[in-house]
C-alpha cells in the first residue's frame, strides 16, 4: 500500500451571485485527480500558476476541504475523519510554504514556533523542549543559539530553514512542500534543496514538492506529475519525463526552462494564459494553446492513459 493515495479528488469553489447569493458556477480548481506515493519517494508536481498545484497539495492536508473523491493516507481515509479524529494524523503530514516571511509568527521566538508542536502533541515531555528544538535546528543548519531570536532577524533562506525545522519537529512521514525556494534567492534555493535531500534521507521522509520551476523539479524528484487546469496531463519517473516527454504541455513547459545556450533559447516557449478554470475549453483542455491541436482535440476529452510502462499522458497523440 502506498504511503499516499487519491482517487478522483476534487476541489471547487462555488462562486455566489444574485441577492440570494445562488451558487452559479464553480472554479474546478482540482478536478478528478488520481495518483499515488510510495514511502521515501519525492513526486515533483508542476504546472504553471493557476493550474491547481497549490491546492490540490493543501487540499491532501485537508487545510482545503475536498468537494469530493478519497484520499487514503498511511492505509487511512482521511477524507470522511472529523477534524478531532483528523488532528493525530494530521501530524504525520507537514507542509512547507512558499513565503517563510509570513509562514512564521513574527511574535514568537524561534524556540517557541519549532518546539510548539511537541508541546501541543506532547512528543517530549516538557523539560525536553529546548533541547529538542535546539536539535532540530541543527540539523537544518542553524545555530542553537538562534532559538531565543524573532523572525525578523534572519534571512529568507534561514526563516525557511525555521519553517522546515517546525516541520520536522512532529516526525512527519508526508512534507508538502508548497513552492519551498521560488521566494528565495537563486543561491540560497540550491542550498536549501540540499538541505531537504540530507533531511530526507536522515528522517525517512516522503516529499510531495510542488513547484513551477522544472529544473528545481528535475533536481530533487523521482517521479514528476504535471497539471494543467486541475487535472493530471502527464505522470512519470523524472528521467523519463524530461528526456521523452508525451504531452505537448509538458514539452513546452520543459521548452520554457532559461538555457545559457543560445541554440536552447530559440526553442518555441508556451505562448497565451491558462483558460479560467470557471469555464475550461472543451475536449482537451490544453488545446487553444496547443501547436499539435486537431479537430477532435476541441470535442473529445483525452483520457490519462498509461502510454509507455509507467508513463501517462492526456493527449490523443501520445505514442509509445
Ligand atoms: Fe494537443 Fe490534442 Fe494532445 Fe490536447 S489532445 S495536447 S490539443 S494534441
Amino acid at each position: 500500500m502506498p504511503l499516499l493515495e487519491v482517487r478522483e479528488l476534487k476541489t471547487h469553489f462555488p462562486i455566489h451571485s444574485g441577492v440570494l447569493q445562488r451558487s452559479k458556477a464553480a472554479v474546478k480548481a482540482v478536478d478528478g485527480v488520481s495518483f499515488q506515493i510510495e514511502r521515501g519517494e519525492t513526486v515533483g508536481l508542476v504546472g504553471e500558476s493557476g493550474c491547481g498545484k497549490s491546492t490540490l497539495g493543501k487540499t491532501l492536508l485537508r487545510l482545503i476541504e475536498p468537494t469530493s473523491g478519497q484520499i487514503f493516507f498511511k492505509e487511512r481515509e482521511v477524507t470522511s475523519l472529523s477534524q478531532r479524529r483528523l488532528r493525530p494524523l494530521r501530524r504525520h503530514m507537514q507542509m512547507i510554504f512558499q513565503d517563510p516571511y509570513s509562514s512564521l509568527n513574527g511574535r514568537m521566538t524561534v524556540e517557541q514556533i519549532v518546539g510548539e508542536g511537541l508541546r501541543i502533541h506532547r512528543l517530549v515531555p516538557k523539560r525536553e523542549v529546548s533541547q529538542r528544538v535546539r536539535e532540530l535546528l541543527e540539523a537544518v543548519g542553524l545555530n542553537e543559539q538562534y532559538a531565543r531570536r524573532y523572525p525578523h532577524e534572519f534571512s529568507g533562506g534561514q526563516r525557511q530553514r525555521i519553517g522546515i525545522a517546525r516541520s520536522l519537529a512532529l516526525q512527519p512521514d508526508l512534507i508538502v512542500a508548497d513552492e519551498p525556494v521560488s521566494a528565495l534567492d537563486v543561491s540560497v534555493q540550491a542550498q536549501i534543496i540540499n538541505l531537504m535531500v540530507d533531511l530526507q534521507k536522515q528522517f525517512n521522509l516522503t516529499y510531495l514538492f510542488v513547484a513551477h520551476d522544472l529544473a528545481v523539479v528535475e533536481h530533487i524528484s523521482d517521479r514528476v506529475i504535471v497539471m494543467y487546469l486541475g487535472k493530471i496531463v502527464e505522470q512519470a519517473a523524472v528521467q523519463a519525463l524530461y528526456s521523452s516527454p508525451l504531452h505537448p504541455y509538458t514539452s513546452a513547459l520543459i521548452a520554457s526552462v532559461p538555457s545559457l545556450d543560445p541554440a536552447e533559447r530559440r526553442r518555441q516557449v508556451l505562448g497565451g494564459d491558462v483558460p479560467s478554470p470557471v469555464n475550461p475549453p472543451p475536449g482537451c483542455a490544453f488545446h487553444t494553446r496547443c501547436p499539435l491541436v486537431e479537430d477532435r482535440c476541441r470535442v473529445e476529452t483525452p483520457p490519462l492513459r498509461e502510454v509507455r510502462p509507467g508513463h501517462f499522458a492526456a493527449c490523443h497523440l501520445a505514442k509509445p
